[in-house]
């Protein structure tokens, strides 16, 4: 089974906008504000894409974009007038920073009430201690595909490769949360395929191309790919799509390919696979659209007393 994650995403986007629409109506519109700085390509395009998202799900949004030049001090600034207005529900700021920006400073500085990327250390304690709060939107989504396709967890050995605290760590948890029994994996771990061959759910997020192959994974098994990893070299594009002519061509033509941290050969292993692109990629800003309504409406409320921080 092909876990079809834009669509997934088309229908958390339109739940998203009829609720946004409600509000609207009441007068009170969620507000998003985009910190994108300098002139970063891949940054760009993902701020793009959050800026129509937003358009499209009728969010208020707003985009700062200060020079390459601006100093930790002028970003704390930005991000501390932003935390004061109210029509300002989600703050996001773009990385990478600048490597002379304080980056940890200035995402500390994020009102965790408002911190739609959920990667500030309260909403980390929030998602750890099983509060409500903002969680990161790519393991967010990947929760979604799962709930959403019927995928049972509870009980479920799951497996995730990496450890990142933006990605590998939230997705760990999340999983801890929802009761399956959760092994992490990484670098350092030693017979990484027989660790992810006990994997009822067998997660990737390790940002090397086609990396999990088809000897990593139980036969059944649901396998969500994370990963997105650009691929030029021929070789290596033949070690991972020889035959398959429709991205041939697409690699002829375009010189480059998106592929992700699982070889496409696990589709003949795996009982369902989330592909790449289309699988995991649409949920991020879905569920950027869907943090950006939560945090309003948390803001809005009086449950939510462990979030009012500003
Ligand atoms: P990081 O580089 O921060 O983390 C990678 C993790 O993978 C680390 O924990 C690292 O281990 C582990 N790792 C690296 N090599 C190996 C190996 N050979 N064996 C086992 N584990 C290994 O990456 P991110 O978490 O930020 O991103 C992971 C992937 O997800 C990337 O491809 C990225 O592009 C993609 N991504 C996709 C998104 C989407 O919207 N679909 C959003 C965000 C990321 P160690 O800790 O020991 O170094």
């Amino acid at each position: 089974m092909i876990l079809d994650g834009a669509k997934i995403a088309n229908d958390i986007r339109s739940e998203v906008a009829a609720e946004v629409k409600a509000m609207a109506a009441a007068g009170s519109r969620p507000g998003l504000a985009v910190v994108l700085v300098g002139h970063v390509p891949a940054s760009e395009i993902y701020v793009r894409g959050k800026v129509k998202a937003s358009a499209e799900v009728g969010l208020y949004s707003e985009q700062h974009t200060p020079p390459e030049s601006v100093t930790t001090d002028e970003l704390l600034a930005l991000v501390a007038d932003l935390n004061r207005r109210d029509e300002i529900d989600g703050i996001l700021v773009q990385l990478p920073l600048p490597a002379h920006v304080d980056a940890k400073k200035v995402l500390m500085a994020v009102d965790p009430a408002k911190d739609v990327d959920g990667f500030h250390p309260v909403n980390v304690g929030l998602l750890s201690t099983q509060r409500p709060g903002l969680v990161p939107c790519t393991p967010a989504g990947v929760m979604e595909i799962l709930r959403r396709s019927n995928i049972l967890v509870s009980g479920q050995e799951a497996v995730v490769v990496g450890r990142s605290d933006i990605v590998g760590k939230p997705a760990a948890m999340l999983l801890i949360n929802a009761n399956a029994t959760v092994t992490v994996c990484h670098s350092k771990t030693r017979d990484l395929p027989a660790a992810c061959r006990r994997a009822d759910i067998l997660v990737a997020a390790i940002g090397r191309a086609g990396m999990i192959t088809h000897d990593f994974v139980k036969p059944g098994a649901t396998v969500i790919d994370i990963g997105m990893n650009r691929v030029t070299d021929p070789a290596e594009f033949q070690r991972l799509f020889a035959g398959n002519a429709k991205r041939e061509e697409m690699f002829r033509s375009k010189g480059s390919t998106l592929v992700g941290d699982v070889h496409p050969g696990v589709a003949e292993v795996a009982g369902a696979l989330t592909p790449v692109p289309g699988g995991v990629g649409p949920l991020t800003i879905a569920m950027l659209m869907s943090n950006t309504l939560k945090a309003a409406k948390m803001r809005r409320s009086s449950r939510a007393p462990e979030l009012s921080w500003s």
